[in-house]
């Protein structure tokens, strides 16, 4: 009936399944474990009529053009430039970590001097990796370096990850790298914009065709099953020979053989406070202070005209098996050895295409997932 089935319906799920109906003509069968479509980036209106990301905040920002034109087949945009603050020592300053935080953290005669040696040896609107400003030599850019380390990273990640900077990728911390600069944006990519009317709406227009069959509340166990000595899928008891767009956690699709590959889950706490305005900005991080990474408003995002609003605590912790909810990959050396075992695995079945953060076991942000979504298409399912 089908030849094509996809297990899991977040972007790279969906955009797979939108290709396919749309640009194959093929039929296809989602497969969803949730009671909902759009993975992490589900959103929906709280009774208080503000939109809220239920899995955590999503600011859509690319340089790809190729994406935010495939998304703007199922969406118009508002301009929005997402702005986060640290709330540092009891001050509040623009992250990443830019020549105007430096001003607003130190004595202006010292921001002069470590400003003028940062762009003597960095050009004006560079980006610094902390961990690369942390190798400086001069004794004025330690000191930036070790402060910004100390005050802004450090605590921050060992809260996020449960490990210090150093000993995660470097790509983890690079992502807020220092800015040698003075826009206070927290992205500086060409596309800026979230969706008008929230994410959701992007996935149902992407799946609403009658070429995709969608299963919702269904684990992709009580369907599928895998014979790992003929390497061969059987769906419903049947042999499946299509192809098997999988984009779960891939320790999960092999029964966990090699033990089980490492995530950060997070609880998510949303309060509606009795006010109209909690913070000045959509994020707030807390790198030292208090349990929770950071505090993200809404209001800031989807404009609501209500004299409440929502915001959202992050409590990041160490992911258990078949408890919580996988948000990170945990990116270590390690780690990534035993995803790759996990890939080899899956190389030797001909028809399972594994697309997407967790099967890939990558850091991807949604515009990386729809442009990898977008090349494997092209590559490996047409
Ligand atoms: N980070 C930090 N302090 C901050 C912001 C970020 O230490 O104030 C580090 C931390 O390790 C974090 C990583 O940079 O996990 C990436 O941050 P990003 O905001 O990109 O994380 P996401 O929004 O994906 O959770």
């Amino acid at each position: 009936m089908f030849n094509y089935i996809v297990i899991g319906s977040g972007f790279a799920g969906s955009v797979i399944a939108e290709r396919i109906a749309n640009v194959l003509n093929e039929k296809v069968l989602i497969i969803e474990k949730r009671n909902h479509i759009g993975g992490n980036c589900y959103d929906y209106k709280n009774k208080d009529g503000i939109i809220i990301h239920k899995y955590g905040p999503h600011l859509f920002h690319t340089n790809y053009k190729e994406v935010f034109d495939y998304l703007s087949n199922f969406t118009d945009w508002n301009i929005y430039h997402h702005r986060v603050l640290a709330f540092i020592d009891g001050k509040k300053v623009p992250i990443p970590f830019n020549l105007n935080s430096l001003y607003l953290t130190f004595p202006e005669s010292l921001a002069k001097r470590i400003e003028e040696k940062l762009l003597k040896k960095y050009p004006y609107n560079s980006k610094v990796p902390i961990l690369d400003l942390k190798k400086e030599n001069d004794k004025d850019l330690r000191f930036l370096a070790d402060y910004i380390y100390q005050k802004v990273f450090l605590n921050y990640t060992v809260k996020q990850w449960g490990l210090k900077p150093e000993d995660i990728d470097p790509e983890v911390t690079a992502r807020v790298p220092v800015f040698i600069g003075k826009d206070d944006r927290y992205f500086s990519d060409k596309y800026q914009a979230i969706p008008t009317e929230g994410y959701t709406k992007i996935f149902e227009r992407m799946l609403n065709h009658s070429n995709i069959k969608l299963m919702l509340n269904t684990d992709f166990k009580e369907v599928i099953s895998i014979d790992f000595e003929s390497k061969k899928i059987y769906f419903f008891g049947q042999e499946f020979k299509g192809k098997l767009i999988f984009t779960g956690m891939i320790d999960e699709l092999f029964n966990f053989k090699y033990g089980y590959l490492p995530y950060r889950s997070l609880d998510l706490r949303f309060e509606t406070v009795e006010k109209e305005w909690f913070q000045e900005v959509a994020t707030v991080n807390y790198p030292n202070d208090y349990d929770f990474t950071r505090i993200t408003e809404f209001k800031h995002i989807h404009p609501a005209s209500t004299e409440k609003t929502t915001i959202l605590k992050e409590y990041s912790k160490q992911y258990i098996p078949n408890k919580d909810i996988p948000y990170y990959p945990v990116f270590t050396k390690e780690n990534q050895k035993l995803y790759n075992r996990y890939k080899e695995e899956a190389e030797k079945f001909e028809n399972i295409i594994l697309v997407g953060r967790l099967a890939e076991y990558r850091y991807y942000d949604m515009d990386d997932v729809i442009k990898r979504a977008l090349e494997v298409f092209e590559e490996k399912v047409r």
